[in-house]
């Protein structure tokens, strides 16, 4: 297997050259090929296996450069009832016949993006390890992602991680989730400022060739190659667990930002599992919907993205939809630069700059095809987030966190009688106590090691919203390391 670039400026390269970058030297995105497929028998068989079995079969097509014992050994180390508390790893629990929850967030940090980072990060080592490199990760966090990379990668030799995340704007439990690790190798920045002055710095540095260079600087964002094909496994598990033979179909409801977990439900569909629909549900943050609707894609601007109740979705371009759209055009790489060009006129010419600009298919041939990948969308907001958690609590005495409660609120607008519907759980309530007590009137049990997390002794550095203070802070500690 190997990857190009969705904007056709990449020569081939395998799994491991792909690994460790971000974005394709042409501003696109890596994707396979082509997909593997997966047909009936073949899905009757992978229906038996263990979630690890059954992530090394998918897995394996994508990661075909690494010798298949040691890719088995990476991840059986990584989906362990240990970490995933477990064997199922991804626990289906059923609300009702034909409704149900695809329990994904219950990995260290619980939120469902530990299941493709914990792997990333064993992929990471590995690979670092034959190499002799290192590597300095350097991410922003607005809460979820933060944590899922530094339980990932803490205590890996090879590995360092700087974090930024603005002071004071996360939820206390989620600042103690990152700030309580002791690990030597795990930075935590807090930023006087906003997200968006953690991102632009991120963006700074990257920008800056010759000190990414010497410093090896690489990011663990949701655009990464290797996450998303970590997604994909648990389609398949969820699938095997709603139904009872492979000529069944199901339907899928994804809460969403960045389009990497829905991409992944799209990949799978393409590889062959019998997915009807994958029904997108955003927040207030409605870019992805209104394209859904109107074939419009209009990335809003940093002002015009919204703070909500569900903040893990609040974004304001989605950085994986580019992949899909690849699919869309038939993999017209050149179409794809044309329509990207649009979006980012205006902008700072990068994926995730601040572009200004939009493209609209409607009255397009693409527009009629977008029909043919069963994809379709809804919102929600404040008001139905905590009735639909405070409805599937008092319906069926069970909790969901924000996130999964807008997943569910637009997966029900689309449910189909006789068609299985299973709603992907992006994080649990634990981590969003506000809106749960909002509705109803409760906090959220603590999971077994969580009780005490705001209390413990915190590690980290504040700093003034400046790229040159964070890049001083990055050469002390890195040179001082080598020294
Ligand atoms: C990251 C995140 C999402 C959005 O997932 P995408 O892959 O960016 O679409 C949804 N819910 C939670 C809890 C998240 O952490």
């Amino acid at each position: 297997m190997r990857y190009i670039s969705t904007r056709g400026g990449m020569p081939p390269k395998k799994f491991s050259k792909i690994l460790l970058g971000g974005l394709a030297p042409d501003g696109g995105l890596a994707m396979p090929e082509a997909y593997p497929k997966i047909d009936f028998r073949e899905l009757e068989k992978l229906r038996e296996l263990s979630y690890s079995d059954l992530a090394f079969e998918i897995i394996s097509h994508f990661a075909d450069d690494i010798p298949a014992p040691d890719l088995r050994d990476i991840i059986s180390r990584t989906y362990t009832a240990e970490s995933f508390q477990s064997d199922e790893i991804t626990p289906l629990k059923t609300l009702e016949p034909g409704l149900h929850v695809l329990g994904l967030s219950n990995g260290p940090t619980l939120a469902f993006k530990d299941l493709a980072m914990q792997l990333l990060g064993n992929l990471f080592e590995y690979v670092l390890e034959k190499t002799g490199d290192n590597l300095n990760i350097l991410g922003a966090t607005s809460g979820d992602t933060g944590p899922s990379a530094e339980y990932a990668m803490r205590g890996k030799r090879s590995i360092k991680v700087f974090m930024l995340s603005p002071q004071g704007k996360m939820s206390r439990f989620q600042t103690a989730q990152m700030f309580s690790l002791q690990d030597p190798n795990i930075f935590n920045i807090a930023v006087r400022g906003v997200f968006d002055d953690c991102q632009d710095i991120v963006k700074a540095v990257s920008n800056d060739y010759a000190f990414k260079q010497k410093f090896r600087i690489g990011t663990v964002n949701s655009i990464n190659w290797a996450r998303i094909a970590a997604q994909i496994v648990y389609y398949f598990k969820g699938y095997f667990a709603a139904t009872r033979s492979s000529s069944e179909q199901v339907s899928f409801a994804v809460p969403s930002g960045n389009f990497g977990n829905i991409c992944a439900g799209h990949i799978a569909r393409m590889m062959g599992l019998p997915i009807r629909k994958l029904i997108l549900a955003t927040n207030e943050n409605d870019v992805l919907d209104e394209f859904f609707r109107t074939g419009s894609y209009r990335p809003r601007a940093t002002e015009e993205t919204l703070h909500t109740s569900s903040p893990s979705m609040d974004i304001s371009k989605a950085s994986n939809f580019e992949r899909f759209i690849f699919d869309l055009t038939g993999r017209n790489a050149g179409r794809v630069k044309e329509l990207w060009r649009a979006v980012e006129k205006g902008g700072d010419g990068t994926v995730n700059g601040a572009g200004s600009g939009a493209f609209d298919l409607a009255g397009t041939p693409l527009w009629e095809k977008v029909k043919e990948f069963g994809l379709v969308s809804g919102t929600s907001n404040h008001a139905a987030r905590i009735a639909t958690i405070r409805r599937i609590h008092e319906q069926y005495g069970v909790l969901v966190d924000p996130h999964t409660a807008d997943g569910l609120k637009v997966g029900l607008e689309y449910r189909e009688a006789g068609i299985p519907l299973i709603c992907l759980e992006t994080a649990l309530p634990v981590k969003f106590s506000d809106s749960i007590i909002e509705a109803v009137g409760e906090e959220p049990a603590r999971p077994a090691g969580y009780e005490n997390i705001e209390n413990l002794p915190q590690r980290y550095v504040v700093m003034n919203a400046d790229a040159d203070a964070v890049k001083a802070f990055i050469t002390e500690q890195v040179e001082q390391r080598n020294a």
